[in-house]
């Protein structure tokens, strides 16, 4: 049976476990994050397809078995794109992190182009198009996400000329003076213009694509309109008053989408009521002794401003010896995946800050800061979460940033305090909480300081309604809005 939805995106929905020699896919384990919202979309559906790639050696390669099926989730199977070593290396750990990723978070001095292997890079978006296509019912819709497969829907298109295409951004888009720094831009914006919907978290990014596509096709607007809803329309960085929502181009309509994904409030909710998280806050509070205690929680990555804002912390201890013995800085800085090269220098800069301000400042009863470059479970996240009075996350550039939204469920509107970079997407959803500017040593050393001494009356004001915000808009919001969308989308035309 052919598949009615089909998502591609690149990391696999499950779980390998070995049992007596044999392997099961199983459901991951955490459901926290966006995979399980994806895969709920494959509740209405007879039957659907997740294709992924997965790294497999040549040994393995005669013998891999790509489609698999996940225990106990019935009506969708994985179908495992096989990649040699070399394959992912180049297109995930070169091709995505050293030139794409800089551009995509507007930092074009990390860019690079040299290492970039295009033709590889165009050759797995191929193999993921082939699959999408022989997986696809006539009339599926085919979900593509991520920068990783921009090719995709040309390929697509070419293969399948009357597929519904949708595609959705999980990172910023830049504006067009950075993104046309890529080589590979004509390709790239000739892809995305081949799809019935492209998605984006804010407005801002789906404007920033569409100047792009007007300064590289002769694209045509359709149709624009002001910018509703819970995002704030003007005032912060992020903000845009009026977004485009459709054009065409060679005859294609192009609907443009911005609308940011949520968090899951009730499972933070329930992961809070669980007696080993109970455990963890009031063990976490002993610890305190009365202390503040910041919480900083994100990947090693030069755009999380993890850097900036150790140096903020460094500064205010050095302001304020009043604070010292009196406040905790938690930080998890953790690997996204083990070996990228770009990330060692971000790693080694948090490590040598840390030692730095914890050697200068540290006492045998009171360190300043604790640095987790290790996961951390959720449970014991949320728990840090709550023990919380100070969430600090200022991303010199971000997507969105699901952090905030969990810390904000944490304190179910009652108290604590957010400190958000204006420059994430989920900015635009939350102007209450204190804003700051990452790239200004001044608004950050201010920052810090309001939200150490804010009183509990505004405490409260603040976070009861970014509460209400991240629990109206939350993930279920967001896929329900865009399960409407597949539903009504066609594949249109329109004379140019
Ligand atoms: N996270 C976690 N353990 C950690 C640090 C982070 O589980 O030690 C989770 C965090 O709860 C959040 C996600 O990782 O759900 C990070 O998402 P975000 O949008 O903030 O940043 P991204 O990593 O996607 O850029």
């Amino acid at each position: 049976m052919k598949s009615s939805l089909v998502i591609l995106y690149h990391r696999e929905p499950h779980d390998e476990v070995v049992i007596d020699g044999k392997i099961h896919y199983v459901p991951k384990k955490s459901p926290n994050g966006i995979v399980p919202t994806l895969k709920s979309f494959f509740a209405d559906v007879n039957q659907g397809t997740w294709v992924a790639w997965k790294e497999v050696t040549a040994k393995k390669k005669a013998s891999f078995e790509p489609k698999v099926s996940i225990e106990g989730e019935g009506n969708y199977n994985v179908l495992r794109i096989p990649l040699n070593n070399q394959q992912v290396k180049h297109f995930y750990h070169i091709t995505s992190k050293e030139a794409f990723w800089p551009i995509l978070h507007s930092f074009p001095d990390h860019f690079t182009s040299e290492t970039t292997d295009w033709e590889n890079f165009k050759e797995i978006n191929r193999l993921f198009a082939e699959a999408a296509c022989e997986e696809a019912a006539d009339d599926a819709v085919i979900w593509i996400h991520d920068y990783n497969l921009w090719l995709v829907p040309q390929y697509i298109r070419e293969l399948k000329p009357d597929a519904r295409i949708a595609f959705f951004h999980h990172t910023p888009f830049p504006s067009v003076d950075v993104f046309n720094i890529l080589p590979w831009r004509d390709a790239i914006v000739e892809s995305l213009l081949c799809c019935d919907i492209v998605g984006f978290h804010v407005p801002r990014y789906s404007e920033n694509f569409v100047n792009v596509a007007r300064s590289l096709k002769p694209v045509k607007i359709l149709k624009k309109q002001p910018v509703e809803g819970h995002m704030t329309p003007v005032g912060i960085a992020l903000a845009e008053p009026e977004m485009t929502s459709q054009l065409s181009y060679k005859g294609q309509v192009v609907n443009i989408d911005a609308f940011p994904v949520g968090t899951n409030p009730q499972h933070i909710l329930n992961v809070l009521e669980q007696p080993e998280t109970k455990d963890r806050l009031a063990q976490i509070k002993e610890e305190l002794q009365g202390r503040k205690l910041i919480i900083a929680a994100g990947r090693i990555d030069y755009v999380k401003g993890n850097q900036e804002k150790l140096e903020a912390y460094g500064r205010l201890l050095e302001r304020r010896p009043d604070l010292h013995g009196k406040v905790n800085f938690v930080m998890t800085c953790v690997q996204a995946a083990a070996g990228m090269r770009i990330y060692k220098t971000a790693q080694s800069t948090i490590e040598q800050l840390v030692g730095k301000i914890n050697g200068r400042y540290g006492k045998l009863d009171w360190m300043p800061i604790l640095l987790f470059t290790q996961p951390i479970p959720i449970h014991h996240l949320l728990a840090y979460y709550k023990a919380a009075d100070v969430c600090w996350t200022t991303p010199l550039r971000d997507g969105l940033n699901l952090v905030a939204k969990e810390y904000v469920v944490a304190h179910g509107g009652k108290d604590g305090v957010l400190v958000l970079s204006e420059f994430v997407g989920a900015a635009v959803e939350l102007p209450e909480a204190v804003l700051t500017n990452p790239y200004s040593l001044a608004r950050m050393d201010h920052a810090i300081e309001e939200a150490l001494a804010m009183p509990p009356e505004e405490q409260e004001q603040r976070m009861s309604k970014m509460y209400q915000t991240v629990t109206n808009y939350d993930v279920k919001y967001w896929a329900d809005r865009l399960l409407d969308q597949f539903k009504n989308l066609k594949h249109e035309t329109v004379s140019d």
